[in-house]
């Protein structure tokens, strides 16, 4: 029953929400940290100090690009150690003053956030998830409304892996840094904002002082750059405490031989993704334009998840609002994952809602969240573009889903 369309020769890779592969500069830019400069960075001689050096070089490479201090870098193994370090790091920081501790966040953060909010539950802390709106939006004001004299972390994502849609980070922060200055005065705690950016970091500013936040994580493996690397970005003077202890590397905040080939390779990829971005936020815009109106066209009754795309002429506040490479889509009768096998066969790869969930038949929290019901949630299928997509790529899809849909719904 399937249409008798050759599969693909290409790998047609949609999934670049999950990650990324990673760049060939990148892998050139590690290449000699391997066998040639592999000395611990923390011996004392030449090979320890040339290890060093180069983490050193990457720390300035990387704050120059956040415009942060170098010394508010550490280097982590990814974006969920990154996330938990800086939950947990504030967090334990007050539990160890006897304190109960408040944390505000979102409903449809990455699981990193609400696996870790869940644990911290459990140590005396208090939670509150705020709702977002039918794209996914949350609303700075419900945000403070939600906001308590024992609140000491807000946790926002810059952009949703699932639906592509971006936050007001720069305005939360401003409202936070209002409700601090009062606080200062009455000397009440100092409330701490933190951001993952894990998919933001390929096409969005990352300029902590334009964005205002105190915490910010980031990986590598959605930026095509190495898996199990990644950064938090911590302003000088945010009280915290580790997570790993053991030989005090990292300003002992992230204690462990640092993974130097992991962090150059980091390095080579956000400089490379922010270099392009602006590049390739147009390319892909236009692409995710196609697409859509193809699948519009071609696909009844599909609908969008996630912010709606304008006809604004206005391109800045697109880019405001969704990630130039995402789309998610329901397309009613039929089950994301079914259609996720069938489009495998032709060598094409999505994903439905997030990697991290798809192992388990649970409707996606983001899709509930933005007010989807369970079904049109399990009808949904995810495509997110990157640098080696192309329209020819996309015209290929279109004609494989339609038909794919089309001979589907024939048999229900
Ligand atoms: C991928 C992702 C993470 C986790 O990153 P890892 O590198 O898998 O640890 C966290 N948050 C968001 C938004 C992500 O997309």
């Amino acid at each position: 029953m399937l249409p008798s369309v050759k599969p693909s020769k290409k790998l047609i890779y949609l999934d670049h929400a999950a990650t990324t592969p990673t760049d060939p500069r990148v892998v050139a830019a590690m290449a000699p940290y391997w066998n040639q400069v592999f000395g611990n960075p923390s011996s004392l001689y030449k090979q320890g100090r040339m290890a060093s050096d180069a983490i050193s070089k990457s720390r300035n490479t990387v704050s120059k690009i956040l415009n942060c201090k170098p010394q508010e870098i550490i280097f982590t193994a990814g974006a969920t150690e990154a996330i938990n370090l800086a939950i947990f790091g504030v967090a334990r920081n007050f539990l160890a003053q006897k304190k109960k501790p408040h944390i505000i966040s979102t409903k449809i953060e990455h699981h990193a956030v609400l696996k870790s909010l869940e644990a911290l539950k459990g140590e005396s802390c208090s939670v509150t998830l705020i709702d977002v709106d039918k794209d996914g939006f949350v609303d700075v004001k419900k945000i403070e409304q939600a906001i308590r004299p024992e609140t000491v972390l807000v946790s926002v994502m810059y952009a949703n892996n699932e639906i592509g849609s971006i936050e007001p980070i720069a305005q939360i922060a401003r409202m936070i840094a209002r409700v601090n200055e009062l606080r200062i005065k009455d000397k009440g705690l100092r409330i701490y904002f933190h951001t993952d950016a894990a998919q933001a970091a390929g096409s969005l500013d990352l300029n902590v002082e334009k964005l205002g936040v105190d915490l910010l994580s980031i990986n590598g493996s959605k930026i095509y750059g190495p898996k199990q690397t990644g950064l938090l970005y911590v302003r000088s003077g945010v009280n915290f405490k580790p997570i790993i202890y053991g030989g005090g590397q990292e300003k002992n905040l992230r204690s462990g031989t640092e993974n130097v080939p992991g962090i150059i390779g980091l390095t080579k990829a956000l400089e490379l993704s922010q270099k392009n971005r602006d590049k390739e936020n147009i390319r892909l815009e236009k692409l995710r334009n196609y697409f859509l109106n193809q699948l519009f066209k071609k696909v009844p009754n599909i609908t969008l998840n996630g912010p709606q795309i304008s006809d604004s002429k206005n391109r800045e506040n697109k880019y405001l609002k969704r990630l130039p490479n995402s789309i998610n889509v329901s397309i009613p009768g039929i089950e994301g994952e079914e259609l996720l096998l069938y489009l495998d066969s032709y060598n094409i790869a999505a994903s439905t809602g997030s990697a991290c969930t798809s192992e388990t038949t649970d409707p996606s929290h983001v899709l509930l969240a933005i007010g989807k019901s369970p079904e049109d949630a399990n009808n949904s299928i995810r495509f997110t573009m990157g640098q080696a997509t192309t329209k020819a790529d996309l015209e290929y899809v279109v004609k494989i889903l339609s038909s794919v849909i089309y001979e589907l719904r024939k048999l229900r």
